[in-house]
This record gives C-alpha cells, sequence and structure tokens, in this order.
C-alpha cells in the first residue's frame, strides 16, 4: 500500500496498491462499476467532510449556501441540500432541481442577469427569493407578481462601489452586468417600498476562485460596511444579508489551500458589531467550487499511444468537449495542467513525460500538455482531479457530436 501524493496539487483521494480510491473503490472496479468511460466521479463522503470544516473553521451564526451552478447533478444537490442552509440557482432549471430536494423555498435564492419571464414566474410562484439584477427586473417581478396574485420575495443584488486593492483581479468598482450600482440602490429600494414586495435583503458578490485569506477578509469588511450603508435606505429589515463567497481551490503548481483561519477570524470580530446593528438578519456566504470542486475527478480511458518526433501523446476517450475547464479553454488567460495521474498506476516509479489529448479534431483538446506521468498502456485510466466544479455542464458536450459522459456520486 501507498499513501503517496502523486500530483502536484494537495488531492483528497487515497491511494491502494497504485489504484485511487473512490468512496472505498478502487478505480478499475469504479469504472467496471459506472460501466463506461469517460465518466465523472463525486465522492459523498468528501462533499460532507468539507461542509463539515467549513462549519468547524468559521464562527457559527454564518449561514452556507450551495452555489449550485458549480455542479449541477440532481444528486450532488440533493446531498449538498442535507448538508447547507440554503441553495442558490442561476437559472429555471435549477430551480426545479433545488425545489426537488425539498429545501425550504425561503432558503433558495436565484442570481443572475437576463431572467426571462418563465423563470421569474416560475421563482415568484415557487416563494423562493429572487435577486434582483436590474431596475427593469424589479418592475418586471412587480408586474408578474400581480399577474400571479403573489407577493414576489426580493433580495437586491448590489455592485459595489469598491475597489479590491490587495487582490490582483478587478472585482468591482466598475460598470457590470451584475447587480444594481451601490450608487442607485437607494432609489431601487425605495421604489421596493412603493410597489410593496417582500424585501428580503442584499446580495454583495465580488468574486470568484480567491487563494488569499487577506483579500476576501478585505472584501468581507468593504461589504459589510457598504451593507450597513445601504440598509439605511432599506423599506424593512433586512433578513438576509449575503455576502457572497469567492473560496477558491488549489488547481495549479504553487497554488496552496486558502487558509480559511483569518477570514473566520475576522468574521468573529466583525458578527457581533454586525448583529447589534442588523438585528434578526442572516448572515450568509454562499460557495461553488469550494464545496465541491476538490470532491470530483474526471476518468477517461487510453486509447492510442504515439510518439511524433520523440513525444509521447497518450489519446484517450475523454477531452475539452467533456472537460473544458481541464483543457484550459474556460477563462485561463495562460494554459496550466489541472493535477492529473494514470489512476491505474499511482506511484509507480516508471514515468515518462507525456501530452495528453482528446479525440477531437482540434489542438486545443489537451487534458495534460508535457507532463511526467506513470508509464501507461493503451487501456489505462487517466484521472484528472479537482473536477467536481465547472466540469460536464461548463463543456460544449455537442463539439464533435461524441457521446456525452456519465455522472455517479459516490
Ligand atoms: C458562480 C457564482 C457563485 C459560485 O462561485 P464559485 O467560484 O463556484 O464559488 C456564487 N455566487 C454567484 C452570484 C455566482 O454567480
Amino acid at each position: 500500500m501507498t499513501a503517496s501524493k502523486p500530483v502536484h496539487a494537495p488531492v483528497l483521494f487515497p491511494v491502494v496498491d497504485q489504484c485511487l480510491m473512490i468512496g472505498g473503490l478502487p478505480l478499475p472496479r469504479l469504472t467496471a462499476r459506472v460501466g463506461q468511460t469517460p465518466f465523472y466521479a463525486y465522492d459523498r463522503q468528501l462533499l460532507t467532510q468539507r461542509v463539515k470544516d467549513l462549519r468547524a473553521a468559521l464562527p457559527s451564526g454564518i449561514e452556507l449556501h450551495y452555489a449550485m451552478k458549480a455542479n449541477p447533478m440532481p444528486a450532488v444537490v440533493q446531498h449538498m441540500a442535507n448538508l447547507v442552509d440554503g441553495l442558490d440557482v442561476a437559472s429555471g432549471r435549477e430551480l426545479r432541481i433545488a425545489l426537488d430536494t425539498g429545501m425550504n423555498p425561503g432558503n433558495i435564492s436565484f442570481a443572475g442577469p437576463g431572467k426571462g419571464e418563465g423563470e421569474l414566474s416560475q421563482a415568484i410562484a415557487a416563494g423562493i427569493v429572487i435577486n434582483l439584477e436590474s431596475e427593469t427586473e424589479l418592475e418586471h417581478v412587480a408586474n408578474l407578481g400581480s399577474v400571479l396574485g403573489i407577493k414576489p420575495k426580493v433580495a437586491v443584488r448590489v455592485n459595489p462601489d469598491f475597489e479590491l486593492k490587495s487582490s490582483g483581479m478587478r472585482m468591482g468598482g466598475g460598470p457590470k452586468q451584475f447587480g444594481i450600482d451601490a450608487e442607485r440602490v437607494p432609489t431601487t429600494l425605495k421604489r421596493i417600498g412603493e410597489l410593496e414586495l417582500d424585501f428580503e435583503g442584499f446580495h454583495i458578490f465580488s468574486g470568484s476562485q480567491n487563494l488569499k485569506s487577506e483579500s476576501i477578509v478585505e472584501a468581507h469588511n468593504l461589504t459589510f460596511e457598504l451593507a450597513l450603508r445601504l440598509a439605511e435606505h432599506a423599506p424593512s429589515p433586512l433578513k438576509a444579508l449575503n455576502i457572497g463567497g469567492g473560496f477558491g481551490i488549489p488547481y495549479f503548481p504553487g497554488e496552496g489551500r486558502l487558509d480559511l483561519s483569518p477570514i473566520a477570524d475576522n468574521l468573529a470580530v466583525k458578527l457581533p458589531d454586525i448583529k447589534a446593528q442588523l438585528s434578526g438578519t442572516a448572515i450568509v456566504i454562499e460557495l461553488g467550487r469550494h464545496l465541491v470542486g476538490e470532491a470530483g475527478i474526471y476518468v477517461c480511458k487510453i486509447i492510442d499511444k504515439k510518439i511524433s518526433r520523440g513525444h509521447t501523446y497518450l489519446v484517450t476517450d475523454g477531452g475539452l468537449h467533456h472537460h473544458l475547464s481541464a483543457s484550459g479553454n474556460f477563462g485561463q488567460v495562460i494554459r496550466k495542467n489541472y493535477p492529473v495521474t494514470i489512476g491505474n498506476r499511482v506511484g509507480s516509479p516508471h514515468t515518462e513525460l507525456v501530452s495528453i489529448v482528446g479525440p477531437l479534431c482540434t489542438p486545443l483538446d489537451l487534458l495534460g500538455d508535457k507532463m511526467e506521468l506513470p508509464a501507461a498502456e493503451i487501456g489505462d485510466l487517466v484521472v484528472v482531479f479537482q473536477s467536481g466544479a465547472y466540469g460536464y455542464t461548463a463543456s460544449p458536450t455537442r463539439f464533435l457530436s461524441h457521446a456525452e459522459p456519465v455522472e455517479v456520486l459516490i
């Protein structure tokens, strides 16, 4: 038995006799159980553990929501619904999946620009919270509420007026298609009062995939300041203040895990004051990838192994069409390799330099470029880690008309 950490990012799956173990099953057996490659597998025990760890780290009184677009597989959402305090959806279809879990509709919120009339009617009828993305949307929601004879629940998504100096990426302060500009929010709140809608609170989301705790702390502090300022204009007390999320996971060489303790310490200091000024307001953190990303793997099979002018290619039955993020084409500026291994030869001392490609007729179809991996044969299983979020549903599965991958929760 080896317990080696074979890949460049911290990986949570154990290894027994060179085989990766998922949900207690060695990878070849899991593959037989699934019945085909390629597939995504999500480990329910890791999902449970992640939420448990977060709850242990964060001060009590912080509510956790799962942002479903990271992974909307119904079984995953059902599992998460039993662990978290609420679900955040981004479409009418996600809303149906969220409602199927039995989650209290009052703890489901719907964000995203350009919500359709059908989606808004669904949301109003379901009694979930609509995070307003524009003043037009507010009028639209009020009209639909009158038609349905139901009082809509609305929160205002705020496009913050601050910029984060300590962060590499700009997370606010400029024009955005998301949310209502902070300076327009007092007018919006007045209008919500006039329309007699059910006012829920604010949603202030300032970024994603952040691994620097100091920049999350800064975002939280600026978010609290902004929320307190805007709350003075609210038509009724805030029921909830959603301070966003943005907690990242390590993907690439040199990236470590997000240190939660400075974030938790800061929240513990700030919360009594916030709770004093906003009594009865739930403080919510919404997370997608941090909850599910590390619990998932993508598995494909080596179909061919060829050497071209001295370089070895492992040609697999999976690729960009199933896992766009791992190919580097989902928002990466410079392509970097996701952590990858040969899942039935983990820790093998015999390694070789290879590139892992898929069956698509484009050089973009690359799952691993020039990686030192256990020497592999046709029929071996390639595993891409950190694949539990923005994998399957973030990929152009119809490109080249290959079969779709299967998803399992184990
Ligand atoms: C996408 C999204 C999230 C989730 O982002 P992660 O990086 O997966 O945590 C949370 N909130 C909103 C509003 C989003 O659009």
